[in-house]
């Protein structure tokens, strides 16, 4: 199959080959004629297999004929986070550039006011956050209703965020005559029934499963105890010579500890978490791109989606609570057509966790042992008898949303309010833990009077019995590795 059998145009086969795709991949072969006839799309792909050109390429073509007008987009596109919206906004670029499309892009964590001169003056594609867009909605900065072309992306993202009341809001500001292009990394039960809402007839389309990362990713699994961590970590990075990797973790307010302690073994290290402010964020993804920063230190959230074509290594500093969020982590390596490496640290509360990605991947992940005994450190002895982590459970249950109980009051709470919120399955007594959420930039509204606040990102309630460790709060002692 080449990209010059399904149906584009000669300036977009142009910009094609200018990013230097040889040939479509599967979700691009199958879903790009289907859009360009029209029709709804419920497809099911990850990040990585090339899904973003194939809403994006046949969307280019489409608008080409038409004109943008002032606030009255033609086209939109819902990502559930910033990172996500910010990388289909520079895709769109590569792939628009032999077209005079206008994008704008509306996340939080940046300026509105330069969001809302690009709507007046006129956008014809929008790629937009949940809480942003309901923002300028609000503020009458934008009108849907000239809205064609809807593609709700990461679906399964949107639902573990707690988004969906949010979407299905905006998606009734649009026309009912419309194309829409649902997309998730997964198509259970109850993803269905939210594509159900959105979508009409649509073409079922489906690439890799969830449970099948590619078979280019070498895994291992590092057991080791809480104590001893963050030296196993140091060990492997050496002996795999792991120069150039995303590192996960479960809780942001561990990001920087590691950091510090990388740094401090003179690893070019960087933090990216929902903490940081949007600009930092960009800024730090952008050293990562360029090698400055060699180990990117991320809490899920933040590193979702992230597309670095080349990364060869990815490791996950904890076993993540999600079953599913083992698979989106390392599938950041071994990226179209790469072969990648895929580490994760294990301790022996991590059981169940690792019983459930077991469970998903259908054979157990290889172990990998490190050379060398580690000695554990004072600090790292504190948190040995850290009690076990519960795994959480997703948020399915969209009746108890309060966005969807009040039709007449358009506020929504402040722990859904930008691109980042924890999510609404966390036990009450977690959020007492957590460090006071930082506010974003004044954007009060008499429509919407609840601060809007970056919200923590997800952590495992009850992990740490809401205390921080020691050993996370002091600087760590240099190790020789
Ligand atoms: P996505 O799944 O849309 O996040 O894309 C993952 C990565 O694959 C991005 O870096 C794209 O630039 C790249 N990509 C998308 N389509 C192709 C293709 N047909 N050939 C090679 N790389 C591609």
């Amino acid at each position: 199959m080449r990209f010059s059998d399904l149906g584009l145009s000669p300036e977009l086969l142009r910009s094609i080959e200018d990013a230097g795709y040889t040939e479509p991949t599967a979700i691009q072969a199958q879903a790009i004629p289907i859009v360009l006839q029209g029709r709804d799309v419920m497809g099911c792909a990850q990040t990585g297999t090339g899904k973003t050109a194939s809403f994006a390429l046949p969307m280019i073509d489409m608008l080409a004929a038409g004109r943008a007008r002032a606030r009255m987009p033609r086209a939109l596109i819902l990502e559930p986070t910033r990172e996500l919206a910010a990388q289909v906004a520079e895709a769109l670029a590569v792939y628009g550039k032999n077209h005079r499309l206008e994008v704008a892009l509306l996340i939080g964590g940046v300026s509105m006011d330069e969001q809302t001169k690009k709507l007046d003056r006129g956008a014809d594609i929008l790629i937009a956050t949940p809480g942003r867009l309901l923002d300028h909605a609000e503020r009458g900065r934008v009108m849907l209703r000239g809205v064609k072309m809807l593609v709700i992306d990461e679906t399964d993202r949107m639902l573990d965020m707690g988004f969906v009341p949010d979407v299905q809001r905006i998606v009734k500001q649009l026309p009912p005559l419309r194309q829409t292009l649902f997309f998730s990394a997964t198509l259970d039960a109850e993803i269905r029934r939210i594509g159900a809402e959105f979508v009409t007839n649509p073409k079922e389309i489906s690439v890799s499963p969830p449970s099948s990362p590619a078979a280019s990713i070498r895994q291992g699994l590092v057991h080791t105890t809480p104590r001893n961590k963050r030296a196993d970590l140091h060990k492997l990075i050496k002996q795999e010579k792991i120069e150039h990797a995303i590192i996960f973790m479960n809780r942001k307010r561990d990001v920087d500890t590691v950091v510090r302690s990388l740094n401090q073994h003179k690893l070019a290290a960087a933090p990216i978490h929902g903490d940081l402010a949007q600009s930092v964020r960009t800024a730090t993804l952008e050293r990562f791109k360029n090698g400055e920063v060699r180990l990117l230190v991320a809490s899920d959230v933040a590193a979702r989606g992230l597309d670095i074509q080349a990364l060869p290594f990815v490791v996950n500093f904890d076993v993540p609570n999600n079953p599913e969020d083992y698979i989106h982590r390392i599938g950041r390596t071994a990226r179209a057509g790469r072969t990648g490496s895929a580490f994760t640290l294990t301790t022996p509360e991590d059981s169940k966790l690792l019983a459930g990605i077991t469970a998903l991947l259908g054979k157990k992940i290889p172990d990998l042992s490190l050379d060398g005994a580690t000695t554990p450190s004072p600090e790292d002895e504190a948190v040995a008898e850290a009690p076990p982590k519960p795994a959480r459970r997703r948020n399915t249950s969209r009746s108890k949303s309060p966005a969807k109980t009040s039709a007449k009051s358009p506020a929504r709470p402040p722990a859904k309010a930008a691109a980042e919120p924890a999510p609404a399955s966390r036990p009450a007594a977690a959020p007492a833990a957590r460090p006071s959420p930082k506010p974003e930039p004044a954007q009060k509204t008499p429509a919407r009077p609840a601060p809007k606040q970056s919200p923590p990102e997800p952590e495992p309630a009850g992990s740490m019995d809401g205390h921080v460790p020691a050993f996370l709060l002091r600087p760590v002692p240099q190790k020789s590795s």
